[in-house]
């Protein structure tokens, strides 16, 4: 039970019916609909009784026509309740009603105590006991039966008050000590049914406290606090709501990925990120009723566009605009990109799940070929999700050890054109696909969780092919993302590598920044362990991520490979140049090696000496070589150091080692 300051003042309040929360009107009249028929069924048995028990002493005007009256007014009251608790009230239609009820019931109790007192006049004490009965049976139970309407309870109560009044006046020696008693009892009654309605009132304020409560847990549930949009949760139902009724209007699913974000985050700190995403969604959540826009996680949205597909794509570009506007973060100002994959559900023929994986696919896309773009899911990636999805399957069900193999990639000392070592390349030659690239297969097999296979099945490949290299010569070999934060996979590794009874320093893996982004302290503990097995560890594609340069700090790094793009300009371009120089400083200060990736041209050795970079790669040394070609291509040496250099490219090379620009 629960008695506080605030049931107290619900009583208070109750006590006028017209006062009090809706929720309280409601819950009142509900109640008193239920017991309002029994209330005027039993004073239509009570009325009837004192009728017959006056019959033969009271004048007939006064016996009959009290009767008469309160049948059809006893009948219809009590068939308008039935019918009443069964329907759902508005709050000011309860209120409206209760202050009826409360005054029709005042009157006809006010009516009956005045005729009881009329038919006192007549009768003997046998009679007027009756009359006594009555008043106590009546007030017993109107106010019981008005317990939840306690005003109209106390004024029931009150009404009786001059009958009892009159007999202890008037009545005689038994009736005056009947009547004090009737007296007493009824204020023990009163305050009893105040106490209990104390309860009805807690129950009734608790009951509103709790629906508060489970609509705001509701609204919590479905809501992301940082940004204020829907979350995940929310927009997986708005979805599932919206596809079953994509007849009636196009449906049209964009999902939102940020470019640039993470860099925020580093440069700014974490509040700066979250006000970014703030503003984010403050953004999207802009878009107007034609638009859902949720927050799926991360610097992740989703966009639910209702319309056709010309009026998605135009939304869609608008998103993209208003999001690469200016964000103030602190006294600084930030910019970030975004990139769109749209589906119709049109073209998502077996449901949600496969119009989530069609703009899933369309976003992949649209990361691919240059972020900040929108991309919309077209025939031709159906027929490539098509290719992926066999892919898959494949890559589940071929026997992998005899489909997949090696081959050799040889890195050069850029001074002496000596191969250090040979990069293990995957191929995968299937019988049903001819033979598929590995960036493709790659890809699908970390999306589907079977990449930790392939790549042991490839680096004992490699090592395999290694034992029979001359010792001076290295293997390099590639890690996905996903064998970084596998925890098993170092000493996975590390066991092959024993397994082969090659020496672990001759053995380097190179990782990508996308690896390191995906989670950074899985893979931090993968890569120190590597590390402490003997291994040395190379970053990928250096130059190309964002934040390649706090790694070099974090990690246990022994070499940086630049990315081939900037090798294919570096002749051309000054500002490729620049960055190709700061990253080999990078690597002197840090005492990494330095390998150049892509390399294809004369003068591009000849600038990457100049520069300092000590380690080449690339289609002009070698383009990859199965197995069996390598004893060949290590008798020969890698192509570009084959030609003897003409006297102009020896003046080059001359002009560069001094500093000059080619
Ligand atoms: P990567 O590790 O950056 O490998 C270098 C890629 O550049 C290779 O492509 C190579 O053939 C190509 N390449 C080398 N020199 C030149 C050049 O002078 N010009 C041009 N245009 N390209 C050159 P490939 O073999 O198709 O491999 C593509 C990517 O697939 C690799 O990029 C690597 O990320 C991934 N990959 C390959 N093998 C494996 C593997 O065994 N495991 C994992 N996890 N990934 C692998
Ligand atoms: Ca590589
Ligand atoms: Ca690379």
């Amino acid at each position: 039970m629960i008695y506080n300051s605030s049931a107290y003042h619900a009583i208070r309040e109750s006590l006028d019916p017209t006062a009090g929360t809706p929720e309280m009107h409601v819950a009142q009249f509900t109640a008193i609909a239920k017991e309002a028929p029994l209330f005027y069924g039993m004073l239509w048995v009570n009325l009837a009784y004192l009728t017959f028990v006056f019959w033969s002493v009271a004048p007939d005007w006064l016996v009959l026509p009290p009767l008469i009256l309160a049948t059809p007014i006893c009948l219809g009251r009590s068939l308008s309740y039935i019918r009443l608790a069964r329907t759902d009230l508005e709050p000011e239609d309860a209120r409206r009603r209760l202050v009826l009820m409360s005054r029709i019931i005042r009157l006809v109790m006010l009516g009956s105590a005045a005729w009881v007192i009329a038919l006192a006049q007549f009768g003997g004490d046998f009679e007027r006991l009756h009359i006594i009965c009555f008043v106590v049976l009546q007030s017993l139970f109107s106010v019981f039966g008005l317990i939840h309407v306690p005003r109209t309870a106390l004024h029931i109560g009150l009404t009786f008050m001059p009958v009892a009044l009159y007999f202890v006046v008037f009545g005689s020696p038994t009736l005056v000590a009947v009547a004090l008693v009737y007296t007493l009892m009824g204020g023990v009654t009163v305050f009893l049914a105040l106490i209990y309605s104390e309860v009805f009132f807690s129950r009734v304020l608790q009951n509103a406290r709790l629906r508060e409560l489970s609509a705001e847990n509701l609204r919590l549930a479905n809501t992301d606090l940082l940004t204020g949009l829907p979350n995940r949760r929310c927009f997986f139902e708005r979805l599932d709501e919206a596809f079953v009724r994509r007849d009636e209007t196009d449906l049209h699913l964009g999902l939102v990925d940020l470019d640039g974000f993470k860099p925020v985050n580093d440069t700014y700190g974490h509040p700066a990120g979250d006000a970014v995403l703030a503003e984010v969604g403050r953004r999207l959540g802009a878009l107007g009723s034609d638009c859902v826009a949720a927050r799926l996680g991360g610097d992740e949205f989703g966009v639910l566009f209702r319309g056709d597909r010309a009026s998605a794509l135009a939304r869609a570009e608008a998103i993209l605009a208003g999001l690469q506007e200016p964000y103030h973060v602190g006294s600084g100002t930030a910019r970030i990109g975004a990139t769109i994959g749209i589906a119709s559900a049109s073209d998502a023929e077996a449901g949600v799940a496969e119009f989530m994986e069609i703009a899933d696919y369309a976003l992949y896309r649209g990361k691919a070929t240059g972020r900040g773009n929108v991309v919309i899911f077209d025939e031709e990636m159906l027929q490539s999700l098509r290719r992926r999805v066999h892919i898959e399957r494949a890559l589940r069900t071929v026997d992998l050890d005899s489909e997949l193999f090696v081959v050799f990639q040889p890195i050069v000392s850029a001074g002496s054109g000596r191969t250090i070592a040979f990069e293990a390349l995957a191929r995968w030659r299937s019988p049903t696909f001819g033979l598929v690239p590995p960036d493709e297969f790659i890809a699908v097999a970390e999306a589907c969780e079977t990449i930790s296979v392939l790549t042991e099945i490839l680096f004992r490949k490699a090592l395999a092919a290694a034992t029979r290299w001359p010792p001076t010569i290295d293997l390099s070999f590639n890690l996905s993302a996903y064998d970084l934060v596998n925890p098993c996979m170092a000493t996975l590794l590390a066991e092959i590598i024993r397994e082969s009874g090659i020496a672990p320093s001759r053995i380097t893996f190179e990782i990508t920044e996308t690896a390191l982004v995906r989670d950074f302290a899985k893979a931090q503990v993968t890569l120190n362990a590597l590390k402490a097995s003997g291994v040395t560890l190379a970053l990928d594609d250096f130059g190309t991520g964002y934040s390649s340069l706090s790694y070099v700090h974090r990690l246990p790094i022994d070499a940086l490979k630049i990315d081939r793009s900037f090798t294919a300009s570096l002749v051309q371009e000054t500002a490729c140049r620049d960055i190709v120089q700061s990253i080999v400083g990078l690597a002197r200060n840090r005492r990494l090696r330095c390998v150049a990736e892509g390399v294809e041209e004369w003068e591009q050795i000849a600038q990457l000496k100049a520069l300092g970079c000590d380690l080449l790669q690339g289609y002009g040394l070698s383009k990859p070589l199965p197995e069996a070609e390598i004893d060949a291509y290590l008798v020969a040496g890698p192509r570009l150091f084959r030609t003897v250099p003409t006297p102009e490219r020896k003046n080059l090379a001359v002009q560069l080692a001094r500093g000059g620009a080619a």
